[in-house]
């Protein structure tokens, strides 16, 4: 979502960063006031005055943004969350955390902190225009000005919109927070009420897309689009926490995975283990015992048909050192971050995890998502 960005530098020691679909957006807000608004609310300037003040808006909105999410970083800073990054995106910014908040007042504080300096801008930016409307300077400056005020006052009221992950989402989940004391809980409600609102956003865009303009009817959907994945993702990765926290890996693990000779072609391979097993991949075994690899299907697709009879397993197997070793009764909550940084998708399960020892089990991502449906089972 937040990759492909370039970075900026760093504010309070934060790397800040910002995705290419920002210039396009900015690019056509400085276009809009430049071309279309100012022109019509302060006529009689020449075209470059109103290019240079819209260019000078977008820019201080993008500003405004980083300011906003640097509200939410430096309140978690002081609740004790460390922050990795922040990025600015087609729809704001992003301020992205190493750990979460433990309680759901720090929750609150650090959700409500980003709107809250949208709007003290929003007011800020007001009290300027009036000023510089007051004493007749530049008109098209204070109408730059009053834009500023109304997108973050924008910006402010949309991100209180209590559907998460908005900010209003998090603030809500707070609140169920404190009153379920289960932040699991209170997240996959929250989520779903984000969810509701992606839909309703979704539907309102389709209207809006038939009947009116069009291309804000696309936004809408867009956006809407967008909150659905976020909401989504987020109750996700909060039941995944919630399966595997307080859980050892031979609880997730499949015990005593099939597996193959390293001596054997790949075409014995492919008539003697694929089908008979429904897996898409295999620990490779020398005939001592010792396991020197995985082999994966794609592995084996890959060899050509007219080499699978001369090629044998241990020359396409991944070599146990690229594969994640776990031993059974490590912590299972280590396991997604292995499996999604090892080039298989699998982690291995050995006695003790010495990978010399005994292979107990095997760890894939179907096995974490199986122990997942068994805690939403039961919480429902
Ligand atoms: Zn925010």
């Amino acid at each position: 979502m937040v990759d492909q960005s370039v970075r900026l530098g760093r504010i309070f020691g934060i790397p800040v960063g910002i995705n290419w679909s920002v210039v396009l957006v900015l690019w056509l807000l400085a276009w809009s006031l430049a071309q279309d608004v100012f022109p019509s609310v302060a006529p009689g300037y020449e075209n470059w005055s109103y290019w240079s003040v819209a260019i000078g808006s977008a820019l201080v909105f993008l500003g405004s943004l980083v300011l906003h999410e640097l509200g939410h970083s430096l309140v978690a800073r002081r609740a004790g969350v460390a922050v990795r990054s922040i990025t600015l995106w087609l729809f704001g910014g992003v301020a992205q955390f190493e750990n979460d908040t433990t309680s759901p007042k720090a929750e609150a504080r650090v959700a409500a902190a980003g709107p809250a300096v949208s709007l003290a801008l929003a007011v800020l930016f007001a009290v300027v225009a009036e000023a510089i409307f007051a004493l007749s300077l530049s008109e098209v400056v204070a109408v730059g000005l009053v834009w500023l005020s109304f997108i973050n006052g924008v910006l402010a009221v949309f991100n209180l919109i209590p559907a998460f992950p908005l900010d209003g989402g998090r603030v809500l989940r707070a609140i169920l927070w404190h009153r379920y004391q289960d932040r699991i809980r209170a997240t996959l409600t929250a989520a779903q009420v984000g969810t509701w609102f992606a839909y309703g956003l979704i539907g309102l865009g389709v209207v809006v897309f038939i009947s009116g303009p069009a291309l804000s009817g696309l936004w809408f959907v867009f956006l809407g689009w967008f909150l659905l994945t976020a909401a989504r993702g987020e109750a996700f990765v909060v039941t995944e926490q919630a399966a595997l926290a307080n859980r050892t890996v031979r609880e997730v693990m499949s015990p005593d995975p099939a597996t193959v000779p390293a001596s054997i072609s790949v075409q014995g391979f492919i008539d003697e283990f694929i089908l008979r097993h429904r897996h898409s991949s295999f620990p490779v075994v020398r005939s001592d015992g010792t396991v020197v690899g995985l082999v994966t299907l794609e592995a084996v697709r890959a060899v050509p048909p007219d080499r699978r009879a001369e090629i044998t397993l241990d020359q396409i197997a991944v070599p146990l050192v690229q594969v994640p070793v776990v031993g059974p009764d490590d912590p299972a909550d280590s396991l997604v971050s292995l499996i999604a940084a090892g080039p298989v998708s699998r982690a291995l399960v050995f006695e003790h995890g010495d990978p010399a020892g005994r292979l107990v089990g095997i760890v894939s991502a179907s096995d974490i998502l199986r122990v997942m449906e068994g805690v939403l089972i039961k919480s429902s």
